[in-house]
């Protein structure tokens, strides 16, 4: 028996879990990407990832010296707490409004339970009892079973960046302390991951940006993080900047970033608002074309926002767009429509998508109207 497996035992006697193992799964489509080795490794026993019946909401990893083993311990908390956020977050989205169990929370209730959360924590400091519950957060069926995937995503990227210390540990045979640097790899390493694995890229990308926005606000709120890792700030800033290296293609880029974009503003909104900005989170050229892009991707598919709804969402972001900063979002957008791109996706809906970015153009306030106009005119015109 390896060191890993014999922790393991050692642990789960500690710690029972629950009859099923909510952790395994998660690993198994991630191994064949990952690589023969690693999957050696996996296949060997010297690399284990399991879930253990502990409260915190955290993630560990063991390095065993002496038989080259590694042990992932996923704590039962931290699979509640993610999916307690996932299920929140689903419960603030508009996206299901015209279901008939309409989502009666809004982004401040996602940010209110993370702060109960934290509160908890603070009363019995050193217990960090896992203090949300996923069940008391009712969501009708579809929008359960967007937020469970979601909630699996987010730990999957969890598992990937504690991997990425095991890989970088098993290749350089070293086993000390982590640097900053060790830390962003293994997030960028652990999305790319994900993303290579290709099972639903859209939540994976949206998965890793919940979960670091998720313990950003909780930084906010004054939680101390052990161990290495940079400021979740920083580290979502670098996600952000990996996946774009990963996707260079504007339109993938968008394709796969609505959801994340939308759910990272949300609760950046959210957390902006107890902390009494009222002027709300920053309005950024990413944020506004993932919101476009989505729009137009929801009207398509479900006719839902009509045109006109998504003319006026689209307007209300360029009233409250810096002038200075319209040349560099009208690139952005015009870029969606590229006609080259158009031929290479073979997108049906596209030509669709474009008549209607067409429509929005002339409503807009000047100088707006002419910057956007002119590119469009200049790039999108079917010659
Ligand atoms: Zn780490």
């Amino acid at each position: 028996m390896s060191r890993a497996a014999d922790r393991l035992a050692k642990l789960r006697r500690e710690f029972p879990v629950p009859p099923s193992d909510r952790v395994a799964p998660l690993l198994a489509p991630m191994i064949p990407t990952a690589g023969d080795e690693f999957a050696q490794l996996v296949a060997s026993g010297k690399v284990i990832v399991a879930e253990i019946g502990k409260a915190a909401p955290n993630a560990t990893t063991f390095h065993f010296q002496e038989d080259a083993s590694h042990l992932v311990t996923v704590n039962s908390g931290l699979i509640e707490f993610l999916d307690a956020v996932a299920r929140a977050l689903f419960r603030a989205t508009t996206v299901y409004k015209e279901t008939t169990v309409p989502p009666e929370g809004d982004i401040d209730d996602v940010i209110g339970r993370l702060a109960d959360l934290f509160c908890a924590w603070q009363a019995v400091p050193g217990s960090e009892e896992s203090a949300i519950d996923p069940t008391r957060i009712p969501l009708p069926p579809q929008a359960g079973s967007s937020a469970a995937l979601l909630a699996a995503e987010s730990l999957r990227f969890i598992l990937a960046h504690e991997l990425g210390h095991v890989r970088s540990a098993v290749l350089t045979k070293s086993t000390t302390a982590l640097s900053r640097d060790q830390e962003f790899e293994a997030d960028a390493a652990g999305v790319n991951l994900l993303l290579a694995t290709g099972i639903q890229q859209r939540m994976a990308f949206a998965g890793s940006v919940v979960a670091l926005r998720a313990l950003a606000v909780l930084q906010s709120m004054g939680h101390v993080f052990a161990g290495t890792h940079p400021p979740p700030l920083d580290r979502l800033g670098a996600l952000f900047k990996a996946v774009r290296g990963f996707v260079p293609d504007p339109l993938d880029y968008c394709s796969i970033s609505t959801i994340a974009s939308s759910f990272d503003e949300m609760m950046d909104q959210g957390n902006m608002r107890r902390l009494g900005h009222m002027e709300g989170a920053a309005l950024t050229v990413d944020r506004i074309v993932a919101r476009l892009y989505g729009a137009l991707i929801e009207c398509l598919n479900r006719g839902f926002p009509s045109p006109e709804a998504l003319g006026q969402m689209f307007l209300n972001d360029i009233h409250r767009t810096p002038p200075d900063m319209l040349p560099v979002l009208a690139a952005a957008t015009t870029r969606l429509f590229y006609p080259t791109i158009h031929a290479r996706m073979s997108y049906p809906g596209l030509p669709r998508m474009r008549e209607i970015y067409f429509g929005l153009l002339p409503g807009l306030p000047e100088p707006a109207r002419t910057i956007f106009q002119t590119l469009a005119d200049n790039n999108l015109k079917e010659k």
